[in-house]
C-alpha cells in the first residue's frame, strides 16, 4: 500500500491539469492525470488514488458516467469540477455518489481546502487492515500484450519499451480495444465510447484510425494479428 496521498485528476483541459498538478505536488500529494473518461476509470481502478478530482465535461464518457463507474468498484472520495450551475444540479440530482463539487472557475486555496476536508472525512474508513489484498505492482495502471505495454498512468503505449507516437484518439481507441480484449466491439460502440455522444461523424472514422493504429502496433499491418476485423460488426483485440 502507498504511504503518500494520491490524487487522480480527470480533466481534459491541459492548462488546468498543469495548474492542478503543480499545486497538488507542491502540497505533497502524489498526482496522476487522465485526460478522458476512459483513462480516468482505468487509472482510478488500477492506481488506487486516495481522492479523485473529476471534471464533468470529458471526451469519451462524461464525468457523470465516470463517477458511476468508479463508484461500482471504489469508495474513493470524488470531488466533481463543474463548469456551469446546471451541472451542479445534475450532479446532485442524480445522486451519483460524488462527495463534493466545486464550480469553475475556482481558487486554488478553496480547492486545496476542500481536498483536505474530504480526506479528513474519509480517512477513518480508509485504514488498511493487515492482510488486505494488495495490487500486484506489475498490474498497476498497465495493460501488457506481448511486446506492447499500455501505461494508463503515464497515458502512453510502448512497443518493445519504446513509446509510440499516438494521437490522443489513437491512444483512446487502443485502450478501449485492449480493455475489451477477446471481445468483439462494434464500430458503433467504439464511436460512442471513444469519440463520444456529441461526435457526428460516421463509422468510417473508426476504420481509418484502426488502420493508423495497425501501422504502429502490428508487425505486418497488412495481416494484422492484434486488431482483428470482424466482418460486418467491428473489431476484436487479440493477445
Ligand atoms: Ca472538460
Amino acid at each position: 500500500m502507498h504511504d503518500t496521498t494520491r490524487v487522480l485528476i480527470i480533466e481534459d483541459e491541459p492548462s488546468l491539469v498543469e495548474t492542478l498538478q503543480y499545486n497538488l505536488v507542491r502540497e505533497g500529494y502524489e498526482v496522476a492525470a487522465a485526460t478522458d473518461g476512459y483513462g480516468g476509470v482505468a487509472t482510478a481502478t488500477n492506481w488506487q488514488p486516495d481522492l479523485v478530482l473529476l471534471d464533468v465535461m470529458l471526451p469519451g464518457i462524461d464525468g457523470l458516467e465516470v463517477c458511476r463507474r468508479i463508484r461500482r468498484v471504489s469508495n474513493v472520495p470524488i470531488l466533481m469540477l463543474t463548469a456551469r450551475a446546471e451541472e451542479i444540479d445534475k450532479v446532485v440530482g442524480l445522486e451519483l455518489g460524488a462527495d463534493d463539487y466545486l464550480a469553475k472557475p475556482f481558487g486554488m486555496r478553496e480547492l486545496l481546502a476542500r481536498i483536505r476536508a474530504l480526506l479528513r472525512r474519509t480517512r477513518p474508513s480508509e485504514e488498511v487492515s493487515p492482510g488486505a489484498p494488495t495490487v500486484e505492482p506489475a498490474a498497476v495502471g498497465r495493460h501488457v500484450s506481448g511486446n506492447l505495454i499500455i501505461d494508463t498512468v503515464r497515458h502512453e503505449a510502448l512497443l518493445d519499451g519504446v513509446p509510440l507516437e499516438l494521437k490522443p484518439r489513437e491512444y483512446d481507441l487502443l485502450l478501449y480495444l485492449v480493455e475489451h480484449r477477446g471481445m468483439v466491439v462494434s464500430r458503433e460502440s467504439i464511436l460512442e465510447q471513444v469519440w463520444g455522444w456529441s461526435y457526428g461523424g460516421g463509422s468510417r472514422t473508426v476504420d481509418v484510425h484502426v488502420r493508423w493504429l495497425r501501422e504502429k502496433i502490428e508487425a505486418d499491418p497488412s495481416t494484422p494479428e492484434r486488431i482483428q476485423t470482424v466482418r460486418g460488426v467491428g473489431y476484436r483485440f487479440e493477445g
